[in-house]
């Protein structure tokens, strides 16, 4: 767990007056970009209950989300494209897995309702993927599998 005065693991200042306002202290995120953000923070520290508790009913997985050799090497966000009670989000995050390093270009849906904003799904700019098949591609991975990304 980060202290909240280390460096937000999404790049947006100390943890402390970031993502632990909405991580640790359940504070509704204002905007889709910060619950993106917060959601990426969650990733980074192994925060599945928080992930969980931001995605929407109808899109939510079953547990496990996360994978343990996952380590996660940067954020950045691209685009914020709020529409009403919509929006998109689209972020690059850099991680690396079993020592390969990957990159994840993702153009996230958000939705507004009973005052939170939720995450419902993701498609992939230039991938065609949608977030879901990704992660059970991911999961269905043995370590030491030849990976071949999609081009
Ligand atoms: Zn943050």
């Amino acid at each position: 767990m980060s202290s909240r005065a280390q460096p937000c693991p999404c790049g947006g200042g100390d943890y402390g007056a970031c993502c632990a306002r909405y991580v640790e202290d359940g504070l509704p995120a204002p905007d889709a970009e910060k619950l993106m953000r917060s959601r990426y923070s969650a990733y980074v520290q192994g925060r599945e209950d928080y992930l969980l508790a931001t995605w929407h009913a109808s899109t939510r997985p079953q547990p496990p989300l996360l994978q343990e050799n996952t380590k996660w090497l940067g954020l950045e966000v691209r685009r914020h494209v709020p529409q009403g009670e919509r929006a998109l989000v689209e972020f690059v995050a850099r991680y690396r897995i079993a020592g390969r390093g990957q990159r994840l270009h993702e153009a996230s849906n958000f939705v507004r309702e009973q005052g939170r904003w939720w995450y419902v799904d993701g498609s992939f700019p230039g991938a065609g993927k949608t977030h879901a098949s990704q992660q059970q591609a991911a999961s269905n991975e043995k370590p030491g599998t030849a990976r071949n990304p999609a081009k």
